[in-house]
C-alpha cells in the first residue's frame, strides 16, 4: 500500500482493482492479472479467573481501537509463530502474567473492524507466574464480577462472557 492507500501486486507491482472474479469482488492485479487473496488475522484471547472467580479484563489505551473500552486481552499472532506462544506471549505482555494455555474455551469472526477481519480464538488460561501490570496496548488491567462489568469494546468478548456467567464460572 502507498501514502494514497493503493494496494500493488506482491508478484510484480502493478496496481490492484477490485473487481467481480470467482464470485466475490476480490484485488485482482492489473499487470499480471493475478487475485490477491484476502484472509482474515488470527487473533488470540486469554481468559483468566480469579480463584474468587472474577475475569481480568484491560482497558484499550490511547491510539488503539475502540480506546477507553475494556476487552478480554488479546493479540493477533504472528506469521512463524505458534498459536500457544502467541497467547503466552500477549498475555506477558498486557498483563503481566505467565499463563498457561488449559483449554479452548470457543472461536468467532471478529467483524468490528471493517478494515481488519479477523478469526478470534478464547484460550482458558490459568496463571502461573508474573504480577499484574498493565503494558503495550493495554493502559489498565482489572478483575470484574459477571455483575460489575465495564464498557466493553467487542461484541464476541460479550457473547464469551456471556456463556462464562451461564456455566457460573464468573462470580455474579
Ligand atoms: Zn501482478
Amino acid at each position: 500500500m502507498d501514502s494514497t492507500g493503493k494496494l500493488y501486486c506482491a508478484w510484480c507491482g502493478g496496481p490492484l482493482e477490485r473487481k467481480l472474479a470467482q464470485g466475490e469482488y476480490r484485488l485482482c492485479c492489473q499487470g499480471c492479472g493475478r487475485i490477491s487473496y484476502e484472509n482474515p488475522i488470527t487473533g488470540v484471547a486469554g481468559i483468566i479467573l480469579s480463584p474468587a472467580g472474577e475475569i481480568l479484563l484491560g482497558r484499550r489505551a490511547g491510539g488503539e481501537t475502540m480506546e477507553g473500552k475494556w476487552c478480554i486481552p488479546c493479540g493477533h499472532v504472528e506469521y512463524n509463530e505458534d498459536i500457544r506462544q502467541a497467547l503466552v506471549r500477549e498475555m506477558w505482555e498486557e498483563t503481566g502474567f505467565w499463563v498457561n494455555p488449559v483449554s479452548v474455551y470457543t472461536a468467532y469472526s471478529n467483524f468490528h473492524e471493517p478494515q481488519v477481519h479477523s478469526t478470534g480464538i478464547w484460550f482458558l488460561t490459568e496463571i502461573c507466574g508474573g504480577c499484574c501490570r498493565s503494558g503495550d496496548d493495554i493502559s489498565e488491567v482489572r478483575f470484574f464480577t459477571g455483575g460489575c462489568l465495564p464498557e466493553l469494546a467487542f461484541v464476541t468478548d460479550r457473547l464469551v462472557i456471556e456463556r462464562l456467567r451461564q456455566e457460573n464460572l464468573l462470580k455474579e
